[in-house]
């Protein structure tokens, strides 16, 4: 459906006429009379058509993305949404596309990139996107230190009710200059209208070609993480007020700020990462809860951090550096969602108390980045230790993992009444 344009600038050559007889001279330069003006308008029309795109440039992970695109002259940009895929349109008066095909490979929240001629004189250029998002600026700027302007574009990941609502609330001339296409498709408008159910995420930490910690014996905590979260899920399963969701139930990779925007996307209630890793002293042992922090509580959960977060890294998927934007208003939702995340934390070591082994100070804190979804309170278990014999052993029981996956289901469901009852106050 969509090409590139073909780099066809106007070559407006005379005829040669000088070749030509007297007779041919007269009858072309009575041509050229009602020619001229034509051309004229031509040459015109097409300047003002002809603007060129001439690099583009993104940078960020799944939660927020940078887009840059550099023009020749100001470009007329209009936007609107489109689902299924989650798209964002940008509409430009026709456009010659310089772009090399390596700056356009798949990044952060973008998936693919497609541009082209749509009408006469109308371009197209259409940014994928893994899921929900908001653009949070779109803004096209003079450029200080060269000439042409370039347009910003900053897309945050979003929820489905959000997106839904942005649709929704996109103009009837968005509507009429798509067709059928930009209208609300059935499964955007039952995300809007639906009321939202209280939503745990379970995160099983590792996956794919990241296996995580490796006990003595060979078990890799990646299907340690995963066996143990889907006996969460089913057990999680039986109150039915509660939705359970997983961000994954196979043997995939993800990337932390892919599992962060996961959560996001599903507005979850409260984020689950389960863990088995193994430590350098091999005595430590029992379950442990994490939160999220800026300094570690101790050495012990500063080296988690550290080896949690080089997990992209050590899957061979370089980490990205997002463009930092202060928003105060995050940090107050934050300030809020961490006293959710404490309390859940609190509520699960209660809980586990006296039923499953913990480690000594078992609610302990660092700076774990799938931790740091702004608006989901957020928790990441270790459930015990493949770096200590009597933890693995647990670990391969499934008398045990029965009682454990039960104790952090009360917890839930304790931490659900108080959400409830926080939420019906006035
Ligand atoms: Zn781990």
């Amino acid at each position: 459906m969509f090409f590139k344009i073909s780099d066809n600038p106007f070559t407006g050559r005379l005829p040669d006429f000088f070749s030509y007889g007297q007779n041919a001279i007269t009858m072309a330069l009575a041509a050229l009379v009602v020619m001229l003006p034509l051309r004229a308008e031509a040459a015109t029309q097409n300047n003002k058509a002809e603007l060129a795109a001439l690099t583009f440039r993104m940078a960020g992970d799944e939660l927020r993305s940078r887009i840059v695109v550099m023009f020749d002259a100001e470009p007329k940009a209009e936007t609107h949404l489109l689902a299924l895929p989650h798209r964002l349109v940008i509409d430009l008066p026709e456009t010659n596309f310089g772009f090399d095909k390596e700056s356009l490979e798949p990044r952060g929240l973008i998936t693919e990139v497609r541009y082209g001629l749509i009408a006469q004189n109308r371009s197209r250029l259409i940014l994928n996107a893994k899921g929900p998002f908001k653009v949070e600026k779109l803004e096209v700027l003079k450029n200080e230190s060269s000439s042409g302007y370039r347009m910003v574009v900053d897309i945050v990941a979003g929820s489905d009710r959000e997106f839904a609502q942005a649709l929704a609330s996109q103009t009837k001339s968005d509507a009429a200059l798509d067709g059928e296409e930009a209208g609300i498709s059935p499964g955007i408008s039952d995300t809007l209208g639906s009321s939202h159910q209280f939503t745990v995420m379970i995160d099983p930490g590792h996956g794919g070609i990241d296996s995580g910690a490796e006990s003595a014996a060979g078990t890799l905590e990646k299907n340690v993480t995963l066996s143990f979260g889907r006996e969460l899920r089913d057990e999680l399963m039986k109150y039915k007020d509660i939705n359970v969701l997983m961000t994954r139930e196979d043997d995939t990779f993800l990337r932390l700020s892919e599992r962060v925007r996961l959560a996001r996307q599903h507005e979850t209630d409260l984020f689950i990462s389960l863990h088995a890793d193994t430590i350098s002293h091999k005595d430590i042992r029992g379950a442990t809860v994490y939160t999220l922090s800026d300094k570690a509580s101790d050495d012990v959960a500063k080296a988690m951090a550290e080896r949690e977060n080089n997990s992209d890294a050590n899957a061979g998927v370089a980490s990205e550096e997002a463009p930092v934007v202060h928003d105060i208003l995050m940090e107050l939702t934050q300030r809020e969602t961490h006293s959710f995340s404490l309390n859940f934390a609190d509520g699960l070591i209660k809980s586990l108390q006296g039923e499953v082994n913990l480690i000594n100070n078992p609610h302990r804190f660092a700076g774990f980045q799938v931790l740091r979804a702004p608006d989901v309170p957020s928790v990441l278990v270790e459930i015990g230790y493949l770096s200590n014999k009597d933890d693995e052993k647990l670990l391969k029981d499934a008398a045990w993992r029965k009682l454990a996956v039960e104790r952090i289901a009360h917890a839930v469901a304790k931490y659900y009444t108080l959400r409830n009852n926080v939420q019906a106050l006035p």
